[in-house]
């Protein structure tokens, strides 16, 4: 079997968890397509390109199947993920070679479907179920959980309730649910149990996450992540992806209080004016999240922000997209995303009055791409000479190099020996080059930077 992800963490996650779910019936995970007698691809629909890449990977796994038919090997092709949820049988009508669409909340099913293909032929199962996939999906083995690092991703909120007026996201992951706090702790200590040491919680709107606690009432995102932190052996922590209407009070004094909180955070603003915000139905304007990006950085002094940014949403004129700049030299972002606007089909936005026309959405790409690059760069040359915790990752391209990761999720790159992956260790910082930090092994690591409240 061969799964390949498009997109977001959380198709990474899903990806995982389908090659969990297929193990117990035999399945072995393939270094490559060319190798598969299954082959996965987990798509992305967020915008027109994301989704029409996997028209182009279908024609490319479409001769791999043909080609070992002629060798009298039967390969299945399924896609699934946000695509599958958004087109269902469309996708089989454009690309016959595919035998199964399956959504993004079907797929512990995968097994049934499978048997079902090979019995019946072609199957597409996109209905969003009644029941939980959570609750059927296998448990990965100790050894594949070790096989994939030291560092993962545990989905604890799925789908969203926002409605911003440009995303798929609502329709292709349905409501806003969050998993209970048992059982995002069992798999968490399991995770803990295989070595790993770093926990990202996933969710499409994570910090709107209210789980069911073991007391039986809603918990907060803060309150899980006071008590993962809790747990031997997960020594750092963060969360991905927030909104800021829902940076609640005791999120941010987590930010102060958890010394396993990583220091930075991925709050995406998309624009930074406040006519265009509204149009896109964020529901706050930018001194909302001026002041809420304050509050954090009271909380905790060097936190370093991302975002993510969408250039030419409808009628985005040359100063609403000024406004987008400054907002950038403003709160200095470590790093962001920005993005074209893209119109899905039943969004909001598509049918908004106004499109903004190709050329001025890729020149204004292209100067936000400037400002966010300039503002990176000064970032990462703020930590030449500095000396914080790296986790090692894995080994670096060349022999005897290490990757790792910085508290601020910059790769740090040093020479030291690989029995060092899984440890957290001090690194003085002393070359930066393009987006990575270099560094060497030290003695200690330099008081953290404390917030005002500290
Ligand atoms: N839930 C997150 C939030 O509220 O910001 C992000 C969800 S989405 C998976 C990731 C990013 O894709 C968004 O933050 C947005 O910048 C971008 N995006 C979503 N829809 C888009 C569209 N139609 N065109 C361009 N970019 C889009
Ligand atoms: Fe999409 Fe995020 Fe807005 Fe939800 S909050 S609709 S996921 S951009």
């Amino acid at each position: 079997m061969y799964v390949k992800s498009f997109g977001c963490q959380m198709n990474v996650y899903d990806s995982q968890r389908m090659a969990d779910t297929l193990a117990p019936e035999g399945y072995l995970e393939a270094a490559t397509a060319e190798d598969a007698d299954l082959i996965i691809l987990n798509t992305c629909h967020i915008r027109e390109k994301a989704a029409e890449k996997v028209y182009s990977e279908l024609g490319r796994v479409r001769r791999l199947k043909e080609a070992a038919a002629a060798d009298g090997r039967n390969v299945l092709i399924a896609v699934a993920g946000c695509v599958a949820q958004a087109q269902g049988d469309e996708i089989i009508r454009r690309a016959p070679a595919v035998d199964l669409v399956v959504g993004s909340q079907n797929y512990h099913r995968l097994p049934d479907l499978i048997a079902r293909v090979r019995r019946d032929g072609k199957a597409v199962d996109t209905e969003f179920p009644l029941d939980d996939k959570f609750d059927h999906l296998a448990i990965p083995s100790l050894a594949s959980t070790r096989a994939r690092g030291v560092t993962a991703f545990v989905t604890v909120q799925e789908g969203c309730d926002k409605f911003c007026t440009f995303c798929v996201v609502p329709y292709t992951r349905g409501a806003e649910t969050s998993r209970p706090v048992d059982k995002i702790l069992t798999e968490v200590e399991r995770l803990a149990e295989a070595g790993v040491r770093e926990i990202t919680l996933i969710g499409q709107n994570v910090n709107a996450y209210h789980g069911e606690g073991p007391d039986g009432r809603p918990w907060s995102l803060a309150r899980l992540l006071g008590l993962i932190a809790q747990l031997r052996g997960i020594e750092r922590l963060r969360y991905t992806t927030s909104h800021p209407l829902d940076m609640a009070d005791d999120l941010i004094a987590a930010h102060r209080d958890l010394p396993q909180l990583m220091p930075q955070l991925h709050l995406p603003v998309q624009s930074g004016s406040d006519r265009i915000l509204a149009a896109m139905n964020r529901r706050h304007t930018r001194a909302d999240y001026v002041k809420v990006v304050a509050r954090l950085r009271q909380a905790r002094a060097d936190l370093a922000l991302t975002s993510d940014f969408i250039v030419g949403f409808p009628g985005e004129t040359e100063e609403d997209f000024a406004a987008t700049l400054s907002l950038v030299g403003e709160i200095g972002y470590s790093g962001a995303f920005s993005f074209k606007y893209s119109p899905r089909p039943g969004t909001p936005g598509a049918d908004m009055d106004d499109q903004v026309d190709e050329a001025a959405k890729s020149d204004r790409l292209h100067r936000l791409q400037a400002a966010i690059d300039r503002s990176q760069a000064a970032f990462n040359h703020s930590c030449l000479g500095r000396t914080f915790s790296v986790l090692f990752e894995r080994p670096g391209r060349h022999g005897g190099q290490l990757v790792g990761r910085s508290p601020y999720r910059q790769p740090v790159q040093i020479e030291a020996p690989p029995a060092l992956i899984g440890e957290i260790a001090p690194v003085t910082i002393t070359e930066v080059a393009s987006n990575s930090l270099f560094g060497a092994l030290a003695l200690a690591q330099e008081p953290a930077l404390a917030g005002a409240g500290a």
